[in-house]
């Protein structure tokens, strides 16, 4: 389906079906002149996709001597039928970072190495090895590598009189580019930014903050000059800036969630934590989620839990094969109480069971130690003043960060309650 977006410039939108993917559309762009015509994207390299898509550029009667296409990043969804325009004898532009991720896929780096770091991460086995065969994205990518002209960051394609600036907009992948016509103020966002559903962020090989990359490159947009945005999926709304807003405001919302998550279950791997935490996809629970699926919220979850432990809020422990989260005072917290343990276990307790005592740690904050005497020590005064210097000394040597070791409050607290009750001259 062929739709007119602009009469100046000339802009067209063809809208290219994807098959069984939730996407739904391809919005591929055309922009016409007299002097040369720009195609952006192009489908995946299925047959739905490239019937659309010639279908639209035959009815536009485009003459492909004079056009070009541009692949704003390295997805099948965009790139997948980029060979259709070589074989045409078409020039094909690409950021070169995007360029380079696609062509390594090619020899095969990239699928192998997010597949040993998802199986890393906790997601099974069998859905791991559903990829190749499952997910779209292996599916319907362009089936060799291919020749293209490489572009950076502010460079220009021009079309005639048609200034077509590049913009790097890093996140949704390492080296997207959004296409802007300064003159115009048309801004084609490729995945950058979508306004009916949130473009996916995850994780790449040799990125190690694509969640922060994309933030950022969200908030720069905010100064570019924008009267029309041209999504590459679904629909577009008129306020961008608004948008942009939404995105990153979404992003810190996913952030506490998952934060939240790490917090009240600490030690869960990266799939442990997908599984805990909203996903819009209707009416469906994680245990149903498809293998692909499942791949991509992956991946979403891993990004926003890198950020989270960049910005010092969690951490990651790596345990031989596994790796698991924690909130960062949490995991200090824990490491603490496992080497008091140790303490107790190994220099203490000997020393109190040589005449039948023992004692429990109880809690620790800020540097003291709470500990509750148990066996012939519990209740002592005496007792209790000089197993607590004992303890303390013992404690302090090995541990520096430890201050002072409390005795916990042995008085059950329905006790207190009552005490208190009597003291307010109120009847318990
Ligand atoms: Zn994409
Ligand atoms: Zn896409």
């Amino acid at each position: 389906m062929l739709t007119k977006v602009l009469d100046k410039p000339d802009i067209w939108q063809i809208h290219v079906e994807l098959p069984q993917n939730p996407l739904r559309n391809l919005n591929s762009y055309i922009i016409c002149t007299s002097e040369g015509n720009l195609i952006i994207d192009t489908g995946f390299n299925r047959p739905e996709c490239s019937h659309d898509l010639w279908a639209g550029i035959n009815e536009l009667g485009l003459d492909l001597s004079k056009t070009a296409l541009f692949i704003t990043h390295l997805h099948s969804d965009h790139s997948g039928l980029v060979q259709e325009f070589v074989d045409k004898g078409c020039t094909v532009y690409m950021g070169e970072i995007d360029y380079n991720y696609l062509v390594g896929d090619k020899e095969g780096p990239i699928w192998p190495y997010l597949e040993a770091l998802f199986l890393k991460e906790g997601l099974p086995a069998d859905i791991v090895g559903r990829q190749a065969t499952e997910n779209q994205a292996r599916m319907y990518a362009p089936k060799s590598i291919f020749p293209a002209v490489l572009v950076r960051d502010q460079a220009i394609l021009q079309l005639g009189d048609l200034e077509v600036l590049c913009l790097h907009t890093p996140g949704h992948t390492p080296g997207h580019m959004a296409l802007y016509l300064p003159q115009e103020q048309v801004l084609f966002s490729g995945d950058h930014i979508l306004f009916d559903i949130t473009p996916n962020i995850g994780i790449w090989k040799d990125v190690p903050a694509s969640l922060s990359d994309y933030l950022e490159n969200l908030k720069k947009l905010k100064d570019l000059p924008v009267r029309l945005t041209l999504p590459a999926h679904r629909a577009s709304h008129e306020n961008v800036y608004q948008r942009i807003d939404e995105l990153i405001a979404h992003h810190q919302e996913r952030l506490e969630e998952i934060y939240q998550v790490v917090a009240s279950s600490p030690g869960l791997n990266a799939n442990g934590v997908a599984g805990k935490i909203h996903w819009s996809v209707r009416g469906k629970t994680w245990d149903e989620f498809p293998p692909h699926q499942k791949w991509f919220a992956m991946g979403e979850t891993l990004a926003h839990l890198y950020y989270l432990v960049d910005t010092d809020r969690i951490m990651r422990q790596e345990d031989g094969e596994t790796m698991s989260y924690y909130v960062t005072e949490q995991k200090n917290c824990t490491e603490l109480h496992t080497r008091i343990e140790q303490l107790l276990g190994e220099q203490i307790r000997p020393v109190l069971q040589s005449h039948g005592g023992n004692v429990r740690l109880t809690d620790c904050r800020e540097g003291i130690v709470y500990v509750e005497l148990l066996g012939s020590c519990a209740g002592c005064p005496s007792a209790d003043l000089s197993t607590r210097q004992f303890m303390e000394d013992t404690l302090k040597v090995a541990l520096p960060e430890i201050s002072k070791v409390e005795l916990s409050n042995s008085v059950d607290q329905d006790m207190l309650d009552f005490a208190r009750k009597l003291l307010r001259h109120e009847t318990p």
